[in-house]
């Protein structure tokens, strides 16, 4: 056992960050906003079989795979959980990187859907993986859709298919041990903040 398990008041192990939400409850800004404030936290980076949007980088925003490499690796046991999310994509966190970061001691956080935060509930004890998991919620439903409308990089057909899952995802926050209300970025970033830093004792 490394010092790294050893936290103030006895033995525990670190803990994965898990965080969910529905679509545009506004994920990504608190992400950015968090890690802007502490560079050092490390977001996971998902393979996806959707099409880089513009402006997004392979290896950088995802490491966007064809089906059949995605597929390849599916069978090769590189996942730590997968989901076709919308479904119109297969998205999935690979494990070797995760559990290399938990092992260096660097604050590790997954940004994944509903179904791949209850497939890392599965697994986790299997993996020897200590988790918290966090739901970052809009204010509302209505908020949330003038976000999805607003930001206008899906089509109507997408946007709606979006609306449909996010309501699914809503209903969900009560599986999460945080729920955090994105009413403001930098007061969501603070509090996810909050949550690592006591997991990771910094
Ligand atoms: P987007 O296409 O907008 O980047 O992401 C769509 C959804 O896929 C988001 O809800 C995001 O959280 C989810 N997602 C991204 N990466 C993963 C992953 O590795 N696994 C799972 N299950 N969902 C993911």
């Amino acid at each position: 056992m490394t010092d790294a398990t050893y936290i103030r008041g006895g033995v525990r192990k670190r803990r994965l960050i898990v965080l969910t939400g529905p679509t545009a409850a506004g994920k990504g800004t608190v992400e950015g906003a968090l890690r802007e404030r502490h560079p050092n936290i490390w977001l996971s980076v998902s393979a996806t079989t959707r099409a880089p949007r513009p402006g997004e980088f392979n290896g950088i925003h995802y490491w966007f795979l064809d089906e059949e490499e995605f597929n390849r690796r599916v069978k090769n046991g590189e996942f730590l959980e997968t989901a076709l999310v919308h479904g119109m994509a297969h998205y999935g966190t690979l494990l070797q990187p995760v559990l290399d970061h938990i092992e260096q001691n660097i604050p590790t956080l997954l940004e994944i859907d509903l179904q791949g935060a209850r497939r890392v509930k599965q697994e986790a004890s299997r993996l020897g993986l200590d988790v918290v998991y966090v739901f970052i919620a809009p204010p509302s439903f209505e908020e949330l859709k003038r976000r999805l409308i607003g930001r206008g990089t899906e089509t109507p057909e997408q946007q709606a298919k979006r609306l449909e899952t996010a309501k699914v995802e809503m209903a969900a926050a009560g599986e999460f041990d945080v729920v955090i209300v994105n009413d403001d970025v930098n007061h969501a970033a603070n509090e996810l903040w909050d949550v690592i830093a006591k997991e990771y004792d910094l």
